[in-house]
């Protein structure tokens, strides 16, 4: 098992250190960003090699986002899925630097799935729904701050995907 395994660069050491207490601060979470992994299968470890690969100066060695559901394809319909990122609350890469604050201050949920082609399954969004909701409660986020990757100012991504029910998540939370 890969999963915690944590690279860090020398030149990432002083950073991190820097930024340690910003490590352990799971209280200051603000946002909520909603992603979809533009493929029809996934599991932690697969995202892992992924973000690997796309991403490979993010000293921290773990998928971009803090959550994952999965769609029935590697991850089971509707799980909820996580690696150290999100149970230690480090911060997220699943936004682009122009938007570095909502990756240090918002959350990452990615489902499993491509969206520009597909809906999303009833159970998939249902488990959305429910943690989004729980996350809300847990960090008292306004449904204002749950926001569609690519809705973000800055940020050149169709994700979470045309097909992505964005209204009815809304009204899911309001
Ligand atoms: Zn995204």
């Amino acid at each position: 098992m890969k999963r915690r395994r944590f690279l860090l660069t020398s030149g990432a050491v002083a950073a991190a250190g820097a930024a340690m207490g910003a490590l352990y601060w799971p209280s200051r979470w603000r946002y909520i960003v909603i992603h979809h992994s533009a493929g029809d299968f996934a599991t932690i470890e697969f995202l892992q090699e992924v973000h690997r690969v796309r991403q490979s100066g993010d000293p921290i060695d773990a998928i971009p986002y803090h959550y994952v559901i999965g769609n029935g394809n590697g991850l089971g319909m509707g799980e909820v899925a996580s690696d150290w990122r999100g149970e230690l609350d480090v911060w997220g890469a699943h936004v682009s630097g122009n938007n570095s604050a909502k990756n240090f201050l918002g959350l990452g949920i990615c489902l499993v799935g491509n969206f520009e082609e597909n809906d999303v399954p009833e159970p998939q969004f249902e488990a959305l729904v429910a943690l989004t909701r729980s996350l809300m409660q847990r960090y008292r986020i306004p449904p204002d701050n749950v926001l569609g990757h690519g809705l973000i100012q800055g940020e050149r991504t169709k994700c979470p995907g045309r097909n992505f029910p964005m209204q009815r998540l809304r009204s899911a939370i309001a």
